[in-house]
């Protein structure tokens, strides 16, 4: 089965062989070794140095690192501005509401792009903003959020930025340094392909609450394991197996040149599809140039339900993945991260084809 959701992904045999790794008990020193391993290698994706970032391991998954980082590092008097142009950025503002973190929204429709006039407006009424929340690549419509714009904005009014980076990291560009990012979190089994189970957040050192801040929740203190895995630890049981395989991936990457490889082969991908769906008739939901590599939505072609849809390229071996909320009856979404090959992309358009023709002579 050829998986075009956005995660969890086909795995290379490499990364699915690390799972039968030796058993291991997470308070050994092979523990330790594994994960200060993987606490390396992620910093190296984006060349961060250690002295002043560092990564945080959790056993959860993505959403459990956009709640770790957004409940630990906004301080009670902080005041948090989210940005939402989708149901990512939407769950950060529930996330900031179940914390009881002092928040507001700058909400757009979801096939918006971020408005930055609004955002400057919004700030130059609300200077008591100290965060930023925002998503990277909205994934519910494939949208890569305008990073660049939004991080200097910030940068000129001493604001920290908060990046939901789940189906970014390790794909886009995430220029840590130059746009003046606090922190991002993201997870195992999406771009790094990896297995579910461990996500993680990068975050400045600094930025981290001191030892004597009471945090707001005990399993998702992003300085209670900092403060741990410094010394090889961990203060709960990790999910050893899911390390495994994600340290085999992060290496499998490294070899095959990193994240910017990675970026250039999602979009050689991304676009064989929307250069084939698009010959069809069919109509990506964004104008040309606002998608990642990673993600596209499309409309459903004439006539399909897409449940319909799904179900026939699925008995062909691919998963589709659906749209939410008001987008579940009019779009699709296709993923190309994981281990796929460029000929499962040639024969994917080619069966849409096969669908789209048979339904035209069954219908007429
Ligand atoms: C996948 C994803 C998440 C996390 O989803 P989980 O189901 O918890 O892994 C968060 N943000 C974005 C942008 C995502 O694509």
């Amino acid at each position: 089965m050829i998986l075009l959701n956005p995660g969890p992904v086909n795995l290379s045999d490499r990364v699915r062989n690390a799972l039968l790794s030796p058993d291991l008990c997470h308070r050994e020193v092979e523990f330790s070794q594994l994960q200060s391993r993987i606490r390396e290698q992620l910093l190296q994706v984006y060349d961060l140095a250690g002295a002043h970032w560092v990564a945080v391991l959790l056993t959860g998954s993505g959403t459990a690192a956009m709640e770790a980082m957004v409940s630990s590092l906004v301080p009670r008097n902080g005041k948090l501005l989210v940005i939402e142009n989708g149901v990512y950025g939407e769950r950060i503002s529930k996330i900031a509401k179940i914390h009881d973190i002092n928040y507001i929204t700058l909400s757009h429709p979801w096939d918006a792009e971020i408005d930055i006039k609004g955002l400057v407006k919004l700030l130059d009424e609300n200077v008591d903003i100290t965060h930023l929340a925002v998503v990277h690549h909205e994934t519910t419509t494939g949208r890569l959020n305008n990073l660049v714009e939004i991080a200097a904005i910030c940068q000129q009014r001493g604001i920290q930025i908060l990046v939901d980076a789940v189906s970014s990291f390790g794909a886009e560009e995430l220029n840590f340094e130059a746009w003046g990012i606090t922190a991002c979190a993201a997870t195992a089994n999406k771009c790094l392909h990896g297995v579910p189970g461990t996500s993680f957040v990068i975050v400045r050192r600094d930025a981290l609450p001191s030892a004597d801040t009471i945090p707001r929740t005990l399993y998702l203190d992003l300085a209670t394991y900092c403060q741990q895995q410094d010394k090889g630890g961990t203060p709960f049981t990790q999910s050893v197996q899911t390390f495994y395989a994600l340290a085999e991936a992060l290496q499998e990457m490294a070899e095959a040149g990193g994240w910017r490889a990675r970026h250039s082969y999602y979009s050689q991908l991304a676009n064989l599809v929307r250069d084939g769906l698009i010959s069809m008739g069919i109509k990506p939901l964004l104008p040309e140039g606002s998608s990642s590599v990673v993600l596209n939505a499309y409309y459903l072609p004439n006539n399909f339900s897409y449940e319909e849809f799904h179900d026939q390229l699925k008995a062909q071996d691919y998963v589709i993945y659906s749209g939410q909320g008001n987008l579940a009856q009019s779009i699709f979404r296709v993923s190309t991260m994981g281990a796929i090959t460029q000929a499962d992309m040639e024969r994917f358009v080619a069966v849409v084809q096969q669908i789209i023709s048979n339904s035209f002579t069954d219908k007429y």
